[in-house]
């Protein structure tokens, strides 16, 4: 039979899978001997069965939890229920991964109405007793039975005003007894019944709400940003309650054995004297910096370190835990390996190496290559920076630079993001989970209240968003949706603001950028990649400027250079529109000819960027939608140009308009049509390569055919590519090698890779397009339906950002596998948006792939992906 339950000395930190992250680690602390409450922990497989039973805890269950709850009272000393010697518990939740924030919480349940005059009794504290009663009270309301918290805490607001209360602590235990007494009748107004009195009770039904809440919204969206699998479940730890809200000499919070902005070695955060956990992080009392504690409780602060010291040692990594001091006594509540920022990251990861504490491979494995898409981001000019006013001062929470139009609730971001907004700011009071998409769509959060660990700044840190907070020299109107800064000035939605997340400094204005440099750490562990890695990485880049960014940041070549992208400037699109609306071969050659030289002067500029590494040049394929002139305007000032009437050209717009333009006339077919275009393209490329060579460069060019499905097609357009490349070669009087490849981004292309094989020295995989064939999702319109997917749990993750492999996967394997079955030697890489994101890049490994190439900015990403995917595949094979 199954075991469902396990008391915490029962487990160990290897049994992550099966305990959860939190159950494993208290089970880990209680072995090393460290204070933690007893307790049990309900295994993550309860929770699968729990949603395959439909819904319901099992009787074996639910007996194996009594018959647990029973031995953690016999250790204790106290039983659940009994007004003499009552035992309470806290029920929390505690997945796989850690998703903080993002499942629920239940403090002091067991407490009744006898239970609670019992525990005041006991412990000769009433304020306590009902203090912890109104807290379980509004948790379990708001967690279990769905009543909102809000309601609650405008009872708690209004008691407070009556008795001229600033905090919750100024409340005296008959205010509490009153608050309990309004709490109750509001239940039982919202529900029709009274508040559950059997411990027993609250206690399934606590088990039940913290399984279900690994399926609200918020959870989902974390899961999908942060790769983390559907079916996992979550663990629930029930654990004995220690109090932090006994009186002055208790309290609770929460501390990093380094810093986690900076990386710094120096124990780091906050605490609160006569408080519950929930307390330090809301944010509604600030909370008291760690070195404080030292005076408050120097016994506790003291053990506390020595603590730190050893659990630092013992997971090889820094950091985060929970604590609670009641009546002067330490207890560990959580400790957990800690979210830190990218900046800190590297900085733990090198120092630790430096400290002997592990190897470098386990540094490259302890970044997350996601997180520094946050360092690889632009920092404000320094000049605009010195020359900018502050307006206001807050907490640096989440380092980073960000400049953006203020909206006032998660909602109006998201709407306004969705309506093509790219630079926004959310200003909020505090944040809450609920926020999460709104935080996640802006460049930066600033909030009024809550300190360095509130769930603004945590979920932050997490995302890499810069993050301004407690800021409170700003009062914000969350409901009328605006703010004044310390000098009185008013700032309204859609107004201009930057933070500065190192600082905490606020600007009223919008400050320009720049460019972020990989040096220091970064740099370090980055060499520590290549040396391990066995996977190349290019580039995407269709201009001289990105090539050097991308240079800069350790590209080995150009996967793509969409050739196309070359004319969406002003001065070159109508030489392309012409291309596109000529009706005669004659036309078109007139408008090439235009093309020609410009043309060859960007790609000598990329060739001399790259500085001999290999580029990879993608012959025309623009989705004719993207480039026909639509406005009379533009229509009329062309039809000039090319010596025809407006109505003449208006209709041959119209004849060229396409039902599915993706699926259209774009890529190689374009060339099937007219010849041309491929003659002018490779004259370009060649003579580009030879000018640059004279120069003393070795390039070899490599060409690439879109949007192939048919060996044919490929054999076709090569045969113009070969015919006129030898043409020139051979005109210059010089020695040129080049390679003709094409990419796979149709499904029926990588059904006869073999076949395509015999024409191409080279593949790409175009996994933009192959996922959008594949699938059947137009790739610019799936993001309208596909959060009804995640929802429905028919999909985790967006197959655009991030491979599918069980589908895509499978024809890219495939035609990896066709492809050298032909041409043994044949190299094969991937340039659609999948090549800078970690799991595809781990994906692209295991295929066997030579190289991913992706966008300048996330090169590094993809360095230590592919370097981590390397490590994986030694452990693995
Ligand atoms: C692709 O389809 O994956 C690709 C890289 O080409 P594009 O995005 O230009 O269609
Ligand atoms: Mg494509």
């Amino acid at each position: 039979m199954s075991k469902y339950v396990y008391l915490f000395n029962e487990g160990n930190a290897k049994m992550r899978n099966l305990l959860g992250g939190k159950g494993a680690n208290l089970a880990e602390m209680t072995g090393l001997g460290l204070p933690v409450p007893r307790g049990f922990t309900v295994t993550t497989e309860a929770c699968t069965r729990y949603y395959s039973d439909g819904k319901t805890i099992a009787k074996e269950i639910e007996n194996e939890i009594y018959e647990m709850l029973e031995k953690t009272e016999k250790v204790v000393g106290k039983k659940f229920g009994d007004p003499t010697n009552p035992f309470l518990v806290s029920v929390r939740s505690g997945a796989r991964a850690s998703m903080p924030g993002m499942m629920d919480t239940i403090l002091n349940l067991g407490l009744n109405d006898l239970v609670v005059e019992g525990l005041a009794k006991l412990t000769s504290n009433e304020r306590f007793a009902y203090d912890s009663y109104r807290r379980f009270i509004q948790m379990f309301s708001d967690v279990v039975m769905e009543v909102e918290k809000a309601k609650f805490e405008k009872i708690l607001d209004d008691v407070k005003e009556e008795n001229n209360a600033k905090f919750d602590t100024d409340l005296s235990a008959e205010n509490l007894k009153e608050v309990v007494k309004r709490y109750k009748v509001l239940f039982k107004n919202e529900k029709g019944f009274d508040f559950p009195q059997d411990p027993k009770t609250q206690l399934m039904e606590a088990i039940k709400a913290v399984f279900r809440s690994w399926d609200n919204p918020r959870a989902i969206y974390y899961r999908r940003l942060n790769d983390i699998p559907g079916d996992w479940g979550t663990a629930v730890n029930v654990q004995e309650m220690v109090y932090g809200n006994m009186g002055n000499n208790s309290g609770t919070g929460v501390a990093f054995t380094r810093n986690p902005s900076t990386g710094e070695k120096k124990l780091y955060g906050e605490f609160l004297m006569n408080a519950q956990g929930e307390d330090v992080v809301a944010g509604i009392r600030t909370p008291q910096p760690m070195e404080q504690m030292k005076e408050v409780n120097p016994a506790a602060y003291e053990e506390f370190v020595k603590i730190a010291g050893i659990l630092e040692k013992h997971y090889r990594d820094m950091q985060d835990m929970e604590f609670t001091i009641e009546n002067g006594k330490l207890f560990m509540l959580q400790t957990r390996n800690g979210k830190r920022t990218a900046a800190a990251a590297l900085k733990i990861a090198v120092d630790l190496v430096e400290e002997n504490m592990i190897t470098k491979e386990e540094a490259i494995m302890k970044v997350d290559p996601k997180q520094l898409d946050a360092i690889l981001h632009p920092n404000f000019d320094a000049k605009a920076l010195k020359a900018a006013t502050v307006i206001a001062k807050g907490l640096p929470a989440s380092p980073g630079a960000a400049t953006g139009k203020i909206y006032f609730t998660a909602e109006d971001a998201t709407e306004a993001a969705k309506k093509g907004e790219s630079k926004l700011i959310l200003v909020r009071l505090e944040t809450s989970p609920e926020d999460i998409e709104g935080m996640h769509v802006s460049q930066g959060i600033l909030t009024g209240r809550g300190g360095m660990t509130s769930h603004a700044a945590v979920v932050a840190r997490g995302m890499g968003t810069c993050c301004v907070a407690g800021c409170s020299d700003i009062k914000i109107n969350e409901e009328e949706k605006y703010f004044i800064d310390k000098n009185g000035k008013k700032y309204v939605e859609g107004d201009w603001i930057s933070l500065d997340g190192s600082t905490g400094n606020v600007y009223g204005e919008q400050l320009p950028t720049v460019e972020p440099e990989v040096t220091g750490d970064f740099a370090t562990l980055m060499k520590w990649a290549d040396e391990i890695r066995t996977l190349k990485v290019r580039t995407n880049a269709d201009t001289p400027a990105d090539a050097e960014q991308a240079m800069k940041f350790g590209a080995e070549g150009i996967g793509l250079c969409r050739t196309e992208h070359m004319f969406f400037n002003a001065d070159r699109i109508s030489a392309m529109r012409e291309m596109i609306v000529s009706r005669t071969e004659e036309q078109r050659r007139k408008a090439l000819d235009k093309l020609l030289p410009m043309q060859r002067s960007d790609f000598e500029g990329l060739f001399t960027a790259m500085k001999g590494y290999p580029v990879t040049i993608r012959f025309l394929d623009p989705p004719l939608h993207e480039f026909l002139p639509q406005e009379d305007e533009d229509i009329d000032a062309l039809a000039k140009e090319m010596g025809m009437s407006f109505d003449e050209l208006k209709s041959i717009v119209l004849s060229l308009h396409e039902f599915n333009p993706m699926m259209g006339h774009r890529g190689c077919r374009l060339a099937v049509s007219y010849p041309e275009i491929a003659e002018m393209q490779t004259r370009a490329v060649i003579e580009a390569a030879i000018n640059v060579n004279k120069k003393g460069m070795s390039v070899i060019p490599e060409i690439m055919i879109p949007l192939v499905g048919d060996v044919k097609e490929l054999k076709f357009v090569k045969e113009v590519v070969v015919k006129t490349a030898n043409e020139v070669i051979e005109k210059a009087g010089v020695k040129l090698e080049y390679k003709v490849g094409t990419m796979i981004e149709i499904p029926r292309a990588a059904l006869t890779a073999d076949e395509i094989a015999k024409e191409a020295e080279f593949f790409s995989f175009g996994t933009n397009d192959l996922t959008q064939m594949t699938f059947g999702f137009s790739r610019d319109d799936a993001g309208k339906f596909l959060d009804d997917y995640y929802s429905k749990k028919i999909y985790e993750s967006d197959p655009f950002a991030r491979i599918d492999q069980t589908g895509v996967g499978k024809l890219i394997d495939m035609a990896a596998k066709l492809g050298r079955q032909t041409r043994p030697d044949i190299k094969l890489g991937i340039c659609g948006e999948h090549g800078g994101d970690p799991s595809s890049v781990e994906f692209c490994q295991n295929a066997g792939l030579n190289y991913v190439s992706c966008s300048p900015f996330r090169v590094p990403i993809a360095r230590l992906a592919a370097a981590q995917a390397t490590l994986k595949e030694k452990l693995g094979g």
